[in-house]
């Protein structure tokens, strides 16, 4: 049996290779494991162009207990909007990217 735990465990280990390689400054708000008022969580930096001038897509996690639970695949976002991003799936907000 798999647990919720693992997968976001599996994540994390990725995300750690991610920053050894390409440090850059992130605002603390975008760190790793950072949970907006929407339940979702940033658990990845990717370096792939966001759609917003000088931004990084983020991969989110939606944690939401009423709507994925942790458990669909993290999608992108800007960082810009971060604070007031709804899931794709399950709160009505935009595509990922
Ligand atoms: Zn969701």
């Amino acid at each position: 049996m798999i647990a919720a735990s693992d997968a976001i465990f599996t994540d994390l280990s990725r995300v750690g290779g991610y920053l050894a390689v390409m440090p850059r400054s992130v605002s603390p708000n975008l760190a790793i494991g950072s949970t907006n008022l929407h339940s979702q969580t940033v658990v990845e930096h990717t370096d792939r162009p966001g759609t917003d001038h000088g931004q990084y897509v983020y991969m989110l996690r939606c944690d939401s207990p009423t709507g994925c639970q942790g458990l669909k695949p993290s999608y992108g976002a800007n960082g810009t909007n971060f604070h007031e991003r709804l899931c794709p799936r399950c709160q009505g907000g935009g595509q990922g990217i």
